[in-house]
């Protein structure tokens, strides 16, 4: 069935954008993650029409945003770990799952609901304009990439949402950290930029799912089983770039020879904020196969290795 095609609104005010939102609108805006693409969470149409525009699953819930924690206890039951969690790192790229408190909310038919508080400032601003939480998965097409820069959202979502909040472009690059608090003790289901190292100081108990079969079998996060953050061609998990043919796109720490793109990064946290837009010009420059560096020792590593894993793994 093709797509309408609808006026999208481009807007540098948070509060314009929150009209439209509270209107029932679809609003794309920056986190420090990645782009969202957002609705009214107690606009259950609205937030149905993220899963057209997407092309999601209809089983892969949404994170939920809210712009303090007053806000998360409006959509959750916090007990005691998640409030030591949050209260050490947000707002900021962490998302945890709780039972859910205000049966109101969309929540895809599921119990717990998940949320996080973005420490971006234009998200902040918006967020605050909204007074509701904002139903929000990352903004690309379902399988792709997250999508880091506005360029490429205008790209992509022009005449698909009804506006997009131009801003702060994200910091980070990849998705949050998720923890599920509704299990004793809790788990981790999807690392980021927030890591294990860091969640231990406040949760030793912390459960991991180590190998990314063990996290697509969790009945716990629907989304975890999808194989996805993939560009259209081939992706290889190199020891080192050193015998990468030129024909390849590469991105990475040492290059060895040039090659038809090359992105070279000095830290990990380098390589979390290019990882996916890498990926997006792999697939502009329709390039056949895309070699990433094994990351570095420290953080981000245990991040960077799930989203290239699932790449790999497509
Ligand atoms: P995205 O917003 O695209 O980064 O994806 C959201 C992630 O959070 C997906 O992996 C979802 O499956 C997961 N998620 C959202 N809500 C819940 C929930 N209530 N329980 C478990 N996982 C969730
Ligand atoms: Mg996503």
């Amino acid at each position: 069935m093709p797509e309408n095609k609808v006026n999208t609104l481009i807007t540098d005010s948070p509060q314009e954008a929150a009209r439209i939102l509270l209107r029932g609108g679809l609003v794309i805006f920056p986190t420090e993650t990645v782009y969202g693409i957002g609705a009214s969470a107690f606009h259950h149409s609205a937030c149905k029409r993220i899963y057209d525009v997407k092309k999601r699953p209809m089983d892969n819930p949404l994170i939920l945003h809210v712009e303090n924690i007053t806000s998360l206890r409006v959509c959750a039951l916090v007990e005691t770990e998640g409030d030591l969690v949050f209260q050490k790192f947000s707002p900021g790229p962490i998302t945890g799952i709780f039972p859910k408190h205000n049966q109101d909310l969309f929540t895809a038919g599921l119990k717990t609901v998940a949320v996080r508080i973005p420490s971006n400032p234009t998200a902040r601003e918006f967020l605050e304009a909204c007074g509701v939480p904002v139903a929000a998965p990352s903004a690309n097409l379902s399988g792709k990439p997250s999508l880091t820069k506005l360029e490429y959202i205008l790209e992509e979502f022009s005449g698909k949402v009804d506006c997009i909040l131009q801003g702060e472009e994200p910091r980070i690059g990849i998705e949050s950290t998720v923890i599920d608090f509704t299990e004793d003790p809790p788990v981790l289901l999807r690392p980021g930029f927030v890591d294990q190292k860091d969640l231990f100081s406040v949760l030793p108990n912390l459960r991991i799912l180590n190998t990314l079969d063990e996290i697509a079998e969790s009945p716990r996060s629907p989304g975890l089983k999808y194989r996805h953050y993939a560009p259209s061609c081939k992706v290889v998990l190199a020891d080192s770039l050193q015998s990468a043919p030129q024909s390849v796109a590469q991105i990475g720490f040492t290059f060895f020879l040039n090659s038809i793109y090359q992105v070279r990064v000095s830290s990990n946290e380098e390589y979390m904020k290019f990882l996916y837009s890498f990926f997006v010009e792999c697939d502009r420059r329709k390039i056949a196969e895309a070699w990433c560096e094994i990351p570095k020792e420290g953080r981000g590593r245990e991040a960077l290795l799930n989203r290239i894993s699932k790449a790999v793994a497509k």
